[in-house]
């Protein structure tokens, strides 16, 4: 979120026209897809096994704004990447990931990056 002296710059939701912070992927309100910026998709296929540092790796490369862990079409663990978040949820975010590659055999990681 970029921070003017002390405002907040909030966008303008294309679907509900609603307020939503200027960096955030999905509007609060509708939770419907922000079109906003360039930003593009990639999918890796790992293995349980290979889940968590994976996702350790695409969160240090950076310019990442969400991560989702998918099977086939379902959403299984969804974190949010926005600047100031990353350092206080990584460690939970890692134990959840750590919890749920335990039980699965293979997931497609999903990343929505900024070009
Ligand atoms: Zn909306």
């Amino acid at each position: 979120m970029f921070v003017v002296g002390d405002t907040v710059i909030m966008m303008e939701c294309s679907h509900c026209h609603g307020q939503a912070p200027d960096d955030a992927a999905y509007c609060p309100h509708c939770r419907r897809r922000l079109h906003k910026g360039r930003t593009f998709t990639e999918e890796f296929r790992v293995s349980g096994e290979e889940l968590v540092s994976k996702v350790k790796q695409l969160i240090q490369e950076g310019n990442i704004r969400s991560l989702r862990v998918k099977q086939k079409d379902k959403v299984l663990l969804e974190i949010p990447l926005t600047i100031g978040v990353v350092g206080v949820l990584l460690a939970p975010t890692l134990a959840a990931l750590g919890a749920l590659a335990a039980l699965i055999t293979e997931c497609t990681i999903e990343v929505e990056k900024e070009a």
